[in-house]
């Protein structure tokens, strides 16, 4: 196992898409265990109501687990709501509970309501958990929680699934984006695109993965996760592919693709004659 290196600044990512089942909790689960298990301490933030993420993390998420839910609400701190995930010692995530169904509709009266996540992240607050990466799972749509996301963020990580209707949507993400870029946080972008549940027995895959190619550039990673039933299994024995079978396509694509994300958080921050290495 080598070593992936760590940013010389904590990375924060997003990995938002509106449209459900594109494979969000599935990137953002075994994205951070593969930095993780490779020496890169992660944070993961879950912040669907599901709690799938918690999940797959083993991690608690019955009602009454200090959640994502009371950091919203501004009743306890971040740090009190961080739990051990059972898939590595460089590995925490702050679970979602059903409560934060509720969170979408309370939140509107609420003071700041774009901002609540950005500022239960503001420093020290981190400081002290020693994470290099806080990856953030979206639940399926653009309303106030995703908003917070992208409000707390400097990075946005898209999953797109090589399948029918994959750019249907899109433009309406991109252009939140920017929204969220001019009025609340001008360091935000999308710094990678990642093709998931690619079936290589398909043309219309190949359709689909060209065309983002050629829309989206460099900031599609090279690595494609192919559709694999090993990856769809984990999740029920509460458990990271990359835990479940570390040896099989869907893990190792993981693996790859963490290990770029981390290469270019690398580039990052080294000053170039180009100047930094930005999208
Ligand atoms: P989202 O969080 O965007 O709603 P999920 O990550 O939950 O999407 O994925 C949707 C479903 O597809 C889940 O049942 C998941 O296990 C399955 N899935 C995700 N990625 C793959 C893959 N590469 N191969 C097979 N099944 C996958
Ligand atoms: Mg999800």
């Amino acid at each position: 196992r080598h070593a992936m290196p760590r940013p010389a600044r904590r990375r924060l990512m997003t990995v938002a898409n509106q449209k459900g089942g594109v494979g969000k909790t599935t990137t953002t689960v075994n994205l951070a265990a593969a930095l993780a298990m490779h020496g890169v301490r992660v944070l993961v933030l879950d912040l669907d109501p599901q709690g799938n993420a918690s999940t797959a993390l083993g991690v608690e998420h019955r009602v009454g687990t200090p959640s994502i839910y009371e950091v919203l609400l501004g009743e306890i701190g971040l740090v009190d709501a961080v739990a051990p995930s059972t898939a590595s010692p460089n590995l925490l995530c702050v679970p979602a509970t059903i409560d934060l169904a509720g969170a979408e509709i309370e939140l509107v009266s609420m003071v700041a309501r774009e901002q609540r996540l950005r500022q239960a992240l503001e420093p020290p607050m981190l400081d002290d958990l020693g994470v290099d990466y806080v990856l953030v799972d979206c639940p399926p749509s653009l309303g106030l929680l995703t908003v917070n996301a992208l409000v707390a963020a400097e990075e946005v990580l898209i999953p797109i699934q090589c399948e029918y209707y994959a750019l249907e949507g899109l433009g309406q993400l991109l252009s939140n984006i920017d929204l969220v870029r001019s009025h609340l946080n001008t360091q935000l972008h999308v710094s990678t695109i990642l093709l998931t549940m690619y079936d290589g027995r398909t043309k219309l895959a190949d359709q689909v993965t060209s065309e983002v190619r050629q829309h989206f550039g460099s900031t599609v990673l090279r690595t494609v996760i192919p559709r694999s039933v090993k990856v769809s299994e984990a999740p029920g024995y509460g458990q990271t592919v990359l835990a479940y079978d570390p040896g099989s396509r869907g893990a190792m694509s993981y693996v790859d693709a963490a290990r770029e994300i981390a290469a270019r958080g690398a580039l990052m921050e080294r000053p170039t004659p180009d100047g930094p290495q930005r999208n």
